[in-house]
């Protein structure tokens, strides 16, 4: 996800599991990979793209806390009907990673899902949220929650 441009520089943002996509300002062609090993980088990024352009990127990181979680749910993308069952990883006040049962999904970056899951607080609380993909590494998925509006149980549960 591009957040800015700085003449040639590309700023992007990275998501929940240190997963950023790229996308090359001239074909729009995406790559997803991860992060980690840039986030003390002081340098940008040179990335050459297949159609012949070349652009550099720097990383923006999330600092919203974020918690560790093992939950389980389930994920629907209502445009082609396909469901399943995932394990939460991580979750935050915005954004959301988990990792799919099911290894043959079709979620892909920019998929659109309903997902639905179970605190492990005392009241159990079901939590149905639309999530925005916004990286895939096999059944890796981190995506943000869609919209503004703010979960206050989610927040609540957030709490450190
Ligand atoms: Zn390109």
């Amino acid at each position: 996800m591009e957040i800015a441009r700085d003449g040639s520089l590309l700023t992007f943002y990275v998501d929940i599991k240190d997963q950023v996509t790229l996308i090359c300002p001239k074909c729009n062609a995406k790559r997803s990979l991860d992060a980690t090993p840039f986030k003390d980088a002081r340098q940008a990024m040179k990335v050459n793209c297949t159609c012949g352009e070349v652009f550099r990127c720097a990383f923006e990181f999330r600092k919203h806390f974020r918690k560790k979680v093992r939950l389980e749910g389930t994920y629907s993308i209502p445009k082609t009907k396909e469901s399943g069952d995932v394990l939460i990883d991580n979750l935050s006040i915005e954004g959301i990673g988990f990792n799919v049962l099911n290894e043959s999904h079709n979620i892909e970056h920019g998929s659109v899902l309903t997902m639905r899951f179970k605190l492990d607080n005392k009241q159990e609380t079901v939590v149905e949220r639309t999530v925005k993909v916004t990286s895939v590494r096999g059944g890796s998925v981190g995506g943000m929650f869609f919209g503004s509006a703010r979960n206050k149980t989610v927040g609540f549960y957030l709490m450190p």
